[in-house]
């Protein structure tokens, strides 16, 4: 962990403390997010400790497998109740962004099957973040599955110090901010959208689904680490900048709870047109979080000056 910064790694250890099942004992001296700022976005109040209480839920959400479903076009949900995965299908392979907990990956893979495709499929494996709820299963994923691991450069040093069982983390290639990954006539553009993470990566592609083409963004989280410095204020400023000018009709999150997923789901049991095309829904996480944002900064004004 000692190239981690030390805010992420607070960042990091504070989720797995409070939520994350086996959590060590160092680990959960760390005291949750606090309880404030308070901010209300569209009639709903928020504060950093209950952001995190919602992208994590209870440790058995973070393991219970979540129906696998079709999000829009070629991409799949195939994550957990509270910790997203993805698999986007192609003729020449499948893409897996996330594998999450390594404890997660067997659940992930069973996704994969009850959707009628084959594990060993999947050829990329992408990252949206270095923390562990994101992608502490990368190396299982790698050695079931043969990937390819895509990493962020700026995540590279966090990903290295993330060994579970003393694993190395596999990377296989490295992409810079703006660059694509194509397989089988999709392609994901990586965009860097860094402060969570210094290497937390958006990704965006295009799906068809009934003659149309709708643009699709994989958010990366937009929440604030507790501790603001100079350049995460400058990284997010720069990031939610950035994600408001993505084109978008489908925006998923790295938790469900950042794009409505229960909700949309259960719209999708209903039938109708697809409650995933939500383009006036892409932003409101963003909306969230820079409140919040906002709000923390107000807190510590010498973060504030560069
Ligand atoms: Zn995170």
């Amino acid at each position: 962990m000692k190239t981690m910064s030390r805010l992420n790694v607070f960042a990091c250890l504070v989720g797995v403390a409070v939520f994350g099942p086996g959590a060590g004992t160092s680990q959960a001296q760390n005291p949750p997010p606090a309880d404030h700022p308070a901010v209300t976005v569209k009639g709903q109040t928020y504060t950093p400790r209950s952001i995190l209480a919602r992208n994590m839920g209870t440790p058995e959400d973070q393991t219970t497998q979540f129906p696998p479903h079709k999000v829009v076009g070629n991409i799949y949900y195939v994550g957990t109740k509270t910790l997203s995965s993805f698999l986007i299908v192609t003729p020449a392979g499948n893409i897996l962004l996330d594998s999450t907990y390594e404890r997660n990956v067997r659940t992930i893979e069973k996704s994969v099957t009850d959707l009628g495709f084959k594990f060993s499929d999947v050829k990329i494996l992408l990252g949206n973040h270095a923390h562990g709820d994101h992608q502490e299963g990368d190396a299982l994923v790698k050695q079931l599955t043969g990937a390819q691991v895509i990493v962020m450069a700026e995540d590279v040093p966090a990903l290295q110090a993330m060994k579970p069982g003393g694993k190395e983390h596999p990377i296989d290639k490295i992409v810079h901010d703006g660059e694509a990954v194509t397989l089988g006539g999709t392609t994901l553009v990586a965009h860097l959208t860094a402060g969570h993470t210094s290497g937390c990566t958006t990704w965006t592609t295009t799906a068809q689904e009934g003659g149309r083409t709708y643009n699709v963004v994989f958010s990366c989280s937009l929440r604030a680490p507790a501790t603001l410095t100079p350049a995460i204020v400058g990284e997010m400023n720069r990031s939610f900048k950035l994600v408001r000018t993505l084109p978008c009709d489908v925006q998923v999150g790295d938790h469900p709870a950042q794009y409505n997923m229960h909700e949309k789901y259960a719209k999708l049991q209903k039938g109708g047109p697809n409650p995933f095309i939500d383009p006036a829904g892409c932003t409101v996480e963003a909306d969230i979080q820079e409140a919040m944002f906002k709000a923390v900064l107000a807190e510590q004004p010498q973060a504030a000056r560069p």
